[in-house]
């Protein structure tokens, strides 16, 4: 029996080994080749995001077919997000050698991506009545107008709230770049 944070946890474990293997990374000298080695790297991860999501939403859904649909996927993935796409973010901080904003982008971009493949899994069904709720970390870094929403369900197509007037479809989606900028939350969906 699958849980509901089956695909979470195969896609976080990814995302905690290949933070880890940037270090290694780092102590390649020529900027060019790191630089594409973690791209290629983080396109690998996103695309795996993608998967992850479409299958959590299926199964939550019921929805059984074989292949997943990836014709969305890839303007998913390479959707800029405050103007930057995740290639944008990881060129810059390259070559500024911050390898901690590097870390932010690979953890946060991977969560956009499984976030966006749930909403557009869910939306493609075509199933009536699915509502989606707003999930946290719980933990101390959470941002207040991030914590204000947590829990919140709201159907499928509507816009989660905060407390300061901004909203968004799902986790990285506000009109505001500071409630997008590092954000670790996931939707979950269910169906009512
Ligand atoms: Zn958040």
């Amino acid at each position: 029996m699958a849980t509901e944070f089956d695909e979470l946890n195969v896609l976080e474990k990814n995302v905690d080994a290949f933070v880890e293997n940037v270090e290694s990374i780092a102590n390649e000298p020529n900027r060019a080749m790191m630089r594409d080695e973690i791209e290629d790297d983080l396109e690998d991860l996103l695309i795996m995001a993608y998967a992850m999501g479409n299958d959590y939403a299926k199964r939550v859904l019921g929805i059984e077919d074989e292949q997943a649909d990836i014709s969305k996927m890839r303007d998913i993935i390479d959707e800029p997000i405050d103007g930057k796409t995740w290639k944008d973010r990881i060129r810059e901080h390259v070559d500024d050698g911050d390898f901690g904003l590097i870390k932010t982008v690979i953890q946060s971009e991977t969560d956009r991506v499984y976030n966006e493949a749930v909403q557009q899994t869910a939306e493609d069904s075509g199933i009536p009545n699915i509502y989606k709720t707003w999930v946290t970390m719980h933990d101390d870094r959470v941002r207040d107008t991030h914590d204000y929403i947590e829990g919140v369900s709201v159907p499928l197509n509507s816009r989660f709230y905060t407390l300061g007037g901004d909203s968004a479809l799902r986790p990285m989606g506000f009109s505001d770049a500071r409630n997008n900028c590092g954000c670790r939350c996931k939707i979950r969906i269910t169906r009512k």
